[in-house]
C-alpha cells in the first residue's frame, strides 16, 4: 500500500554545490559594509571598476572557500559550516551596526568580558539580525539532505574546490591586483571587516598572543626610590589615579565643549590638559600601555604581559598601590598589588542588572582611606561612559541633558538624543572625580592628589562611526583624544613643590598616554633610571622655581 502525505520534499544536493552556496551567501549577505566601502570608494568607474569590484568577489569567495573547505567532511560538514555561519552573522551584525572592526583586541575585548558587560550587547535588533542572517540559513542548511559519495570522491571533489579557490585568487591578483592593494592601503578597514575572513585572522592573532604564558617576569625600575622633592615623613601621601573609560576630550566645557559638562571639576581649580591623546582606541591596548614605559610606537602587548608595569615601580618606590575597579579588571596590571572588584557589588541603590554607578568606586575609597597608614597609590578604574548602555552609566538625577536615548540600540536614537545621554555620562563622571577630590581634601591626615584620564575616547555617529575600537592610523580624533586633568590639594602642591602657574603654561601641549607612566613617577617623585625626565610632564617645572625674592 502506497500512502503520499503532502510533504515538502527535502531538496537533496551534493555536498560542493551546498558548500559554495555557503560561501555565496556569506559573501553577499554577509559583506554589507565591505561592499557598501567598496562600491563607495573613488576611481572605480567604467568597465576597470567592474573589472576590479569582479576581482574582489572572486578574491573573497577564493577566500572563504579556503576557509570553510577544512569543515566539509563528512562528520563536520553541517556542524562545522551552521557553526561558522552563526559566529560569521554575529560579526557581520557588530560590523554592520557599529562599524566595527573584527580584529585581535575586538576578539580581546569579547573574550575578556564578563556576563554583565556582555548583556548589555543583547538586544532584539542583534537577535533579529543574528536569527535572519545566521540562524536561519544554518537551519536550512540542516534542512538540505546531502548526496554524499565514497570517501574518496568526496576529497578529490573537495581538491578541486581548492583549486578552484587558487584560481580565482590568482586571477584576481593577476588582472587586478593593483587596484586591490591600493584600495585597501586606502581603506585599512576593509581587511578587519572582511567576513568571515577577519574572524578567522582575528582569531589566529589573538591565539598567537595569548600562548606562552609561562615567560619569566621583566623588571624594571629596579633601582626605583623615593627621591628628594617629596620624602617620607608621618603623614602619608595619597595620589589617585582615576583611569577610563571612553571619555572624550571634546565631550568636556574645560576642552571648548560649549555645554557644562565638567562644572565640578572646574569649579575645583583642577589644571585641564587639553591636547591629550590615547594610546590605543580601546581598554585592551590603553589600560597596559599606559603603565608600561614602553610608549605606544614600541607597546607590543604580547611583551607588556610579561613586564612589570608602572604600580610595580611605584611600589618599589615605596608606594603601597591599591586598584579599585568598577570596570572590566586591571587586565592584570595590579598582579602584584591590591585588586578590590566592584562590578559586582550587591547593593540595590548604586547597582543593577546593568552594573554599577562608579559611586561604588567613591563608597570604597571613602572605606579604604582611614586604613590608610603609608603613602598610597590607588587606581580607581570607572566605568564612566562605557557604551552601548549610556544610560545605565548614571542615575536619574544626573539626566540634565534629554531627551535621552535609552536603549542599547544606538540605531533607534537620532543624533542629538545620543549625545545627551553621552554628555550626562560626563557629567556623571564629573561628579565622581570632584567627589573624590573633595573626600581626599576633607580628610586632614593625608596630601592627595588625583590624576585623571581617559583610556581612549569615543565615536558618536561622526562619520557614521559608533563606539571605539577603530585601526589607530585611521581613528578620527572622537576616539583618540582623551580628557586629562590634575587636581592636588594645597598642601600636597606644597609639600611637593608644584609649580601650579608653570604647569598652567603648559598645560596646553601635547601629551599622550605615553607621558602617563613617567609623569606618575614623577607628581609620586619615584627616583629611577627607567622615568624619563623629558616624558615628565612635572620635571620641566620642577627647575623653574621663581626667582627669590631679595
Ligand atoms: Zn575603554
Amino acid at each position: 500500500m502506497m500512502k503520499k502525505t503532502p510533504k515538502l520534499a527535502r531538496p537533496t544536493l551534493r555536498a560542493n554545490a551546498l558548500l559554495l552556496l555557503v560561501v555565496g551567501f556569506m559573501v553577499v549577505a554577509l559583506n554589507t559594509r565591505f561592499w557598501g566601502i567598496v562600491f563607495d570608494s573613488s576611481g572605480l568607474e567604467g568597465l576597470r571598476g567592474v573589472g576590479v569590484i569582479a576581482s574582489i568577489g572572486a578574491a573573497l569567495f577564493g577566500l572563504t572557500l579556503l576557509m570553510l573547505l577544512p569543515l566539509s567532511l563528512r562528520w563536520t560538514f553541517k556542524p562545522g559550516l551552521a557553526l561558522a555561519l552563526i559566529l560569521a552573522a554575529g560579526a557581520a551584525y557588530f560590523i554592520g551596526d557599529f562599524g566595527a572592526v573584527i580584529d585581535r583586541h575586538a576578539l580581546a575585548s569579547v573574550y575578556e568580558t564578563d556576563a554583565r558587560e556582555a548583556g548589555e550587547w543583547i538586544n532584539l535588533r542583534m537577535l533579529l539580525s543574528i536569527g535572519a542572517l545566521g540562524i536561519l540559513p544554518a537551519a536550512l542548511l540542516w534542512w538540505v539532505k546531502i548526496d554524499w559519495q565514497g570517501p574518496v570522491r568526496e576529497v578529490l571533489s573537495r581538491l578541486k574546490l581548492a583549486v578552484v579557490a587558487f584560481v580565482l585568487l590568482g586571477v584576481a591578483a593577476a588582472g587586478f591586483g593593483k587596484d586591490i592593494a591600493s584600495l585597501l592601503r586606502n581603506h585599512m578597514e576593509l581587511r578587519h571587516i572582511a567576513n568571515p575572513f577577519a574572524l578567522l585572522a582575528a582569531n589566529l592573532s589573538y591565539l598567537d598572543h595569548a600562548r606562552n604564558d609561562n615567560r619569566p617576569l621583566e623588571k624594571i625600575g629596579e633601582d626605583a626610590r623615593r627621591g628628594t622633592a617629596l620624602p617620607t615623613n608621618e603623614r602619608p601621601v595619597v595620589v589617585v589615579l582615576a583611569i577610563g573609560e571612553s571619555a572624550r576630550a571634546s565631550s568636556y566645557s574645560s576642552n571648548g565643549y560649549d555645554r557644562a559638562t565638567d562644572p565640578k571639576m572646574r569649579a575645583l581649580g583642577v589644571l585641564n590638559f587639553s591636547n591629550a591623546t590615547s594610546c590605543g582606541t580601546n581598554t585592551a591596548t590603553s589600560l597596559p600601555c599606559m603603565f608600561t614605559d614602553m610608549g605606544r610606537r614600541d607597546y607590543k602587548d604580547g611583551v607588556a604581559k610579561y613586564r612589570e608595569n608602572l604600580l610595580d615601580v611605584l611600589m618599589r618606590g615605596g608606594y603601597d598601590a591599591v586598584w579599585l575597579d568598577n570596570n572590566t579588571g586591571s587586565k592584570k596590571l595590579a598582579k602584584r598589588a591590591k585588586e578590590v572588584f566592584l562590578s559586582n557589588t550587591e547593593d540595590p541603590e548604586l547597582c543593577n542588572a546593568e552594573g554599577c554607578f562608579d559611586e561604588v568606586l567613591l563608597a570604597q575609597l571613602r572605606k579604604e582611606l582611614p586604613a590608610v597608614q603609608r603613602d598610597t597609590v590607588f587606581v580607581i578604574h570607572l566605568l564612566g561612559s562605557h557604551g552601548p548602555a549610556y544610560y545605565a552609566r548614571y542615575p536619574k538625577e544626573f539626566a540634565k541633558f534629554v531627551p535621552e536615548c535609552r536603549t542599547n540600540e544606538l540605531q533607534q536614537c537620532s543624533d542629538q538624543q545620543l549625545r545627551n545621554t553621552y554628555d550626562n555620562t560626563i557629567l556623571y563622571t564629573d561628579h565622581i572625580l570632584a567627589s573624590a577630590a573633595e573626600l581626599l581634601r576633607d580628610d586632614p591626615r593625608i596630601d592627595p592628589a588625583l590624576l585623571y584620564v581617559s583610556d581612549h575616547g569615543e565615536s558618536l555617529g561622526e562619520h557614521g562611526l559608533y563606539l571605539h575600537g577603530a585601526p589607530y592610523a585611521i581613528a578620527p580624533d572622537q576616539q583618540t583624544r582623551v580628557p586629562m586633568m590634575l587636581w592636588a590639594a594645597d598642601r600636597f602642591s606644597a609639600r611637593r613643590g608644584l609649580n601650579l602657574d608653570c604647569l598652567r603654561n603648559r598645560a596646553d601641549a601635547p601629551l599622550s598616554h605615553d607621558n602617563f607612566f613617567h609623569s606618575v613617577l614623577g607628581l609620586a617623585d619615584v627616583a629611577t633610571g627607567v622615568r624619563k625626565p623629558a616624558l615628565d610632564l612635572f620635571a620641566a617645572c620642577d627647575g623653574a622655581v621663581e626667582a627669590p625674592v631679595r
